[in-house]
């Protein structure tokens, strides 16, 4: 009898858990050795092999959830994104890129790349031509981040995916901030998909690891690698990763409900100058993101008037952290001016359309009518403070 797909939270909860078959346990149980016998065993196992017990069971779980193969899991977001690029480029290779990617990745490749004599263009855009009018004859990869960070931009996932094909290269996603709960990469051509799991797939704000998702040869040529650079996860940590995707599904659609009601909130709001949300029919990519995302995500940015401060706002919130990672289950916000692109001219900030009172909110699971309450006492207290000021 053909096997039943399961459902998302059904794979969340089971898919890929290790038996206890000793004392029967409802859970997997965690396997902290670093030694395992090789004498007349096929697979040598070793932490540093990504092949541990938690290891390979994670994987299938991350690797259905992502509709992949296989897939690997990786102590830390950078460490996925770092050895999956190096598995697929070489010295004399060139990589088109997005614009606007997440600070870590652009750090990598314009301090590392030329290194490894590998060359890089950033796309113009976030449209699928931006990416083909930078392929040259030895680009061998593309890779995209969507939604991207801060200002939510969706790229088309199937028309990069088709360029990427028709060119014969390897594309590439950072899916950190839809999650596979949002948007599955692979159903549309994309062939590469790389987490941070320190964010949704963690959600807990207390878990750094990383993940990627792809065919079975992928996984394998990112593998060969891996093992050389030596950048698995500590067993304890995978261990408390499986415990926490087992929420994801519940969390991360909580998480989608509570940022569209915050971005039609604050998108009525007379303080708020613009908000940027995939999921308001107002966002230029509306109609791509409706197209191939099943949800529009717990992150969006909005900026305020320009007589508010915005470092004077973000203090003085109450419930809402001002903090520098984002998709924990608790709401937080975080400056772009003033930290992931602070390094940034000022011109080139404007240039990406990043202005300074602009807000990048991360929405956790709190009551929707808390959130408000709180932002609402905050832009009193800016508001107030401002009379007495002039
Ligand atoms: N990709 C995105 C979109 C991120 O936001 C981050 C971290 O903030 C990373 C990758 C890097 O992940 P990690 O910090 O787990 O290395």
């Amino acid at each position: 009898m053909k096997q039943q797909k399961k459902g998302l939270n059904t794979i969340c909860t089971h898919f890929g858990q290790l038996e206890d078959k000793e004392f029967k346990g409802a859970i997997s149980p965690l396997y902290l050795g670093t030694a395992y016998a090789f004498e007349d065993i096929d697979v040598k196992r070793y932490p540093r092999y990504f092949n541990t017990p938690n290891q390979v069971a994670l994987a299938k779980k991350i690797a259905a959830l992502e509709h992949a193969e296989a897939a690997l899991i990786f102590g830390s977001g950078m460490a996925a994104i770092s050895t999956s690029l190096l598995a697929f480029l070489k010295a004399g290779d060139h990589i088109v890129i997005q614009k606007i990617i997440y600070g870590g990745t652009y750090n990598l490749v314009v301090e590392e790349f030329e290194k490894y004599g590998i060359s890089y263009s950033f796309t113009d855009g976030f449209g699928a031509e931006d990416f083909e009018a930078k392929i040259k004859d030895n680009t061998k990869v593309i890779y995209i981040e969507t939604p991207s960070n801060p200002l939510l931009n969706i790229t088309d996932l199937k028309a990069v995916a088709d360029i990427s094909k028709k060119h014969g290269l390897v594309s590439m996603i950072d899916n950190t901030f839809a999650s596979p709960v949002n948007q599955n990469p692979i159903d549309f051509g994309i062939d590469v998909v790389i987490h941070s799991a320190t964010k949704y797939m963690g959600g807990h704000s207390d878990i750094c690891a990383g993940a990627v998702a792809s065919t079975e040869a992928n996984i394998k040529r990112i593998f060969s690698l891996a093992k050389n650079f030596g950048g698995s996860l500590s067993d304890y940590t995978v261990w408390l990763l499986e415990r926490s995707i087992k929420t994801m599904g519940i969390r991360v659609r909580a998480q989608n409900a509570n940022a569209q009601n915050m971005a039609e909130y604050l998108y009525a709001h007379k303080d708020i100058s613009a908000v940027y949300y995939p999921g308001l029919p107002s966002h230029p990519d509306h109609n791509i993101a409706k197209k191939q995302m099943k949800g529009f995500g717990g992150m969006l940015s909005f900026e305020l008037n320009a007589d508010f401060n915005a470092s004077k706002f973000q203090k003085s919130l109450k419930l809402i952290k001002p903090a520098m990672s984002l998709a924990g289950v608790e709401s937080t916000v975080l400056s772009p001016t003033l930290t992931s692109h602070s390094l940034l001219s000022a011109e080139e900030r404007k240039r990406q359309g990043i202005a300074d009172g602009l807000i990048r909110f991360s929405v956790g699971i709190e009551e929707t009518e808390d959130l408000i309450a709180d932002i609402e006492q905050a832009l009193e207290k800016v508001r107030k403070e401002r009379e007495l000021a002039i």
